[in-house]
């Protein structure tokens, strides 16, 4: 058998686009780390700058010490004095010397600008020695003095921006180190961080694939800690995910019953190999099988029995398909052996591959149907199977499974008519199917328009030629005027279900006029066919007396025709009908008596009023020698019945005088009148009761002639 078909992949969880745990992880650690060498840097600066600080203060203070010291020595010579400061001035990293008097009078200076700091480093300098750092920057004033006596004070400001720049090349150093250890700590962090996460990872992947690895190999995870008893609980939860998938695909692809690939599984397989086939391979075909038979034994049998019937015929398919195989397709068997699946009830499909000609393809289905066909027993019973098949060549007859089976089917319809049981698809086929389909649409427009009617052909008394009855027959007129015979449309509607409202419009008429010429005191016996859609109608019998209540019509005045293959396709059910009408005065007739293969179970069976006798043998009387023999035999049989007995088709004067001759009470054929419209219908009853001479004469004319 083909595997069954894989789990199409699912869409794949998307994954969030933000980035992975373990970046997200090791992004972190890096900004830690980073953020510590750049506190690190930023506490080295501060203490450097703060070391160069000191220095340009320590410096500045010095100077001025120093400058206020020389400067005591020429308090007495002005000229030395601002020779003192200018020298002073000229100092390395001095911007500028000032000398103020004790009041704090500016006396000389020399150098840049005054900063506002030097006056407030004058303020502070009164009592000892004052420093105003800025930056770089400091101011410095040292009093001038002399036992005890202050003369004045030097102000003294010096730059130095080098101190700075001597503390940044300290600091490179440091910041080297700093960068090479964040990075290291960076690098073994990350890789860290990756270790510890890697078993997530691989669950995450594992996850992510669980859809599409069904019968995987199992999640390992060793680390010993809660990662491996997620991992252990998720490799306990995939095989039990993995055990009811296959069961569900088992259930979603195999039929139950028969353990054979089901509709679902042979829909792909029949795809695939559509896909598969190539004009100038050798074809492959799609045969269906049918096992008509089968249907009335499974509808009589319990559930288990059918169930059992089935599973036994399925088998009985598979073998006969291997045996086939193995006899006619040794080679293209083996390599792709035929696909066998069960599509309904009792309907097989079968996809074999690579014939080397058409013609192989019908003698295939033919060896199987009768492989199948042998009879064989089952719980003491002895049943052959009636095989039908239809059969498609893959790629040519159809484009896709679809249209492939439904063609198929076609084949198989066809085929329940041919001796071989066995049915190529043709394009002509496919034409009578759309005709069909145009007359079921043309229908359905009809039934709207009201264009079904009842004709009444009268049924007579053949010694006097009197109308004691008559049959309403269905009648299509079309807008045209044209009128379709039952014998074309009936079939249809029983096929697509619209027979119902055929009947019924023709059942209403029938009631109706019948009803009407009662009325007027023409009262004859109108009788009605019936379909086997409506005999299994459970609610048949009551809709009768409704109608027969609504129209006015009393029931012995309606006559219900039967076929005998209708009334023994359910006798049961059709006794549920039969005897509640009959019970109110409802007759019935079997129609079309003795062309069936049952009539005489038929009689037996089931409650009948009338028989009518087939055309046939009142056609056959002039033609074929045993018709004679066999009218006799059936009107004796319907006197022993007590029934009354119609004879149909009858054309011939030969043919009345025959029937009337052997006992038949009652003739309706072309003789006496055909199928015509209800008021014609009602002409000639009227005609009748005025005791104007019928059509017929019945008995005495012939004698008289
Ligand atoms: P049937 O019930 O056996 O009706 C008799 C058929 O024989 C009618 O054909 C009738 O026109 C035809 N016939 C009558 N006398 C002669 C004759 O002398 N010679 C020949 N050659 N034929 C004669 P029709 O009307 O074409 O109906 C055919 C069949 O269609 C009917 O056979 C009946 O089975 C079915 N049918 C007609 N109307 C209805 C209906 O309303 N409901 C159902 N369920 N079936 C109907
Ligand atoms: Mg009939
Ligand atoms: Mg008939």
């Amino acid at each position: 058998m083909a595997a069954i078909p894989a789990p199409v992949p699912g869409v794949r969880a998307a994954r969030p686009s933000s980035i992975s745990l373990s970046a997200r992880a090791s992004l972190f650690t890096a900004g830690i780390l980073t953020l510590l060498g750049l506190l690190c840097g930023i506490t080295l600066y501060a203490g450097e700058q703060s070391k160069a600080e000191q220095q340009v203060h320590e410096s500045a203070f010095r100077i001025a010490a120093a400058i206020a010291e020389y400067a005591k020595e020429d308090l007495s010579d002005a000229a030395s004095l601002q020779q003192t400061i200018t020298r002073g001035a000229h100092w390395r990293n001095v911007d500028r010397v000032a000398f103020y008097d004790a009041a704090g009078t500016l006396i000389m200076a020399d150098g840049a600008a005054p900063i506002p700091e030097e006056a407030e480093a004058l303020r502070a300098s009164r009592a000892r020695q004052s420093l105003i750092q800025a930056g770089m920057t400091a101011v410095s004033a040292a009093p001038v003095a002399e036992n005890g006596v202050r003369f004045g004070a030097v102000v003294v400001t010096v730059r130095n921006p080098s101190a700075f720049a001597a503390a940044w090349q300290t600091m490179g150093g440091y910041i080297a180190l700093i960068a090479a250890y964040v990075a290291m700590a960076t690098a073994l962090s990350i890789a860290f961080v990756r270790r510890a996460v890697a078993p997530l990872q691989q669950l995450t992947e594992f996850a992510e694939r669980a859809d599409t690895q069904q019968g995987g190999r199992a999640l390992q995870v060793r680390t010993g800690d809660e990662f491996e008893t997620l991992a252990n609980a998720f490799n306990q939860m995939m095989e039990r995910l993995d055990a009811s998938t296959r069961r569900v695909r088992a259930l979603a692809y195999i039929d139950a019953t028969t353990q054979l690939p089901n509709h679902e599984f042979y829909t792909r397989e029949l795809n695939r190999a559509i896909t598969q086939s190539n004009p100038d391979a050798a074809p492959g075909a799609l045969i269906i099988i049918d096992f008509g038979r089968l249907q009335k034994m499974l509808e009589t049998l319990g559930p288990e029995a059918s169930s059992n019937l089935l599973a036994l015929v399925a088998h009985r398919l598979r073998s006969a398909v291997r045996m086939v195989d193995r006899l006619v397709r040794l080679q293209a068997a083996q390599s792709q052996p035929t696909f066998i699946a069960r599509l309904r009830q009792h309907e097989f499909g079968l996809i074999a591959h690579s014939f080397a000609e058409e013609g192989d393809i019908a003698r295939y289905a033919q060896l199987i149907a009768s492989a199948v066909n042998q009879p064989f027993v089952w719980r003491d019973l002895k049943l052959s199977l009636d095989a039908r098949c239809g059969a498609v060549r893959i790629g040519e007859d159809g484009r896709d499974a679809d249209a492939l089976t439904r063609n198929a089917r076609l084949a198989l319809q066809a085929a329940r008519s041919t001796p071989t049981g066995v049915k190529f698809f043709t394009r002509a086929l496919d034409l009578e199917v759309a005709n069909r389909l145009q007359l079921e649409n043309d229908m359905r427009s009809a039934l709207e328009r009201n264009e079904f009617h009842a004709f009444f052909q009268p049924k007579v008394n053949l010694a006097d030629g009197r109308i004691m009855g008559a049959e309403a027959l269905a009648r299509w007129i079309r807008p045209d005027k044209t009128i379709v015979s039952p014998a074309l449309f009936i079939p249809v509607a029983e096929e697509c279900g619209l027979i119902g409202q055929v009947a019924e419009a023709v059942m209403r008429e029938a009631c109706w006029k019948a009803a009407a010429w009662a009325r007027e005191g023409l009262a004859v016996q109108v009788a009605v066919n019936v379909s086997a859609l409506q005999l299994r109608d459970d609610a048949f019998a009551e809709h009768i007396q409704k109608i027969l209540e609504q129209a006015g019509l009393p029931p012995f005045c309606l006559e219900l025709e039967l076929t005998e293959s209708i009334a023994m396709e359910n006798p049961d059910q059709a006794l549920r009908i039969i005897e509640p009408l009959r019970a109110r005065g409802v007759r019935f007739s079997i129609d079309d008596f003795g062309c069936g293969h049952s009539s005489l179970a038929a009689l037996t069976r089931l409650p009948f009023d009338v028989l009518k006798i087939d055309q046939q043998f009142v056609r056959g009387l002039e033609r074929d020698r045993h018709a004679p023999a066999m009218i006799e035999t059936i009107l004796a049989m319907a006197a022993t019945l007590n029934l009354d007995v119609v004879a149909e088709g009858v054309e011939q004067e030969r043919e009345a005088q025959f029937l009337r001759r052997r006992g038949c009470i009652y003739g309706q054929g072309f003789l006496f009148g055909a199928p015509e419209p209800a008021a014609v219908f009602g002409e000639r009853l009227r005609a009748q009761a005025s005791g104007l001479r019928p059509v017929y004469a019945g008995e005495q004319d012939i004698d008289a002639a």
